[in-house]
């Protein structure tokens, strides 16, 4: 089997680093500035004989007096091309907080049919953990996921379980 998958979210989220981590290298710049991958990254990972291929898209950036901006505008025709045909999602936030962004993010997935997995990421670096839990319940009635998983990128934390979950839409 082989399977497409798409790693979307606003900038600063963590794709970067969840597909570095996931391949097992530096394959996609990673930052602390927005707007580091301004073209898709793809990466392929062989286990046994499953092939995924990930697709580390730009960050969707069509907010505030920028949004007419050609290389917005480009950002977002890859971020969305990258989204057609693919077999999984993985929709990357960061830890509590939810943003316009991020809104906008979500209502680009809103036609896409293939499963999203809701990766919450940076949750090393949350404070109160008991906040956790009722944020997860509220950003998970805001569509249908195939799965809501707290991550650390950075770390590892949860991705082998994140990779798990992957496999099963391929
Ligand atoms: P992208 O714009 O979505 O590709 O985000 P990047 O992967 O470039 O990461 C943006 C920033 O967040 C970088 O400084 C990363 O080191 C940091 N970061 C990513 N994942 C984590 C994580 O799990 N925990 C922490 N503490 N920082 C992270
Ligand atoms: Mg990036």
């Amino acid at each position: 089997t082989c399977g497409f998958v798409a790693i979307v979210g606003r900038p600063n989220v963590g794709k970067s680093t969840l597909m570095n981590r996931i391949l097992g290298q530096k394959v996609s710049i990673t930052s602390r500035r927005p707007q580091t991958t301004r073209h898709q990254v793809m990466g392929i990972k062989t286990e046994g004989e499953a092939q995924f291929i990930y697709v580390d898209t730009p960050g969707i950036h069509i907010l505030g007096r920028d949004r007419n901006k050609a290389i917005n505008r480009f950002m977002n025709q890859a971020a969305t091309q990258a989204l057609r045909d693919v077999d999984c999602v993985v929709f990357i936030v960061d830890r509590t907080r939810w943003t316009e962004e991020d809104q906008v993010v979500l209502t680009r997935l809103e036609h896409v049919e293939a499963p999203v997995i809701l990766a919450v990421n940076k949750v090393d670096r949350l404070e109160d953990k008991s906040t956790l839990l009722p944020w997860l319940a509220e950003v998970g009635a805001r569509r249908e996921f195939a799965a809501i998983i707290p991550i650390s990128a950075k770390h590892g934390t949860n991705v082998p379980e994140l990779e798990e979950e992957v496999a099963k839409h391929l």
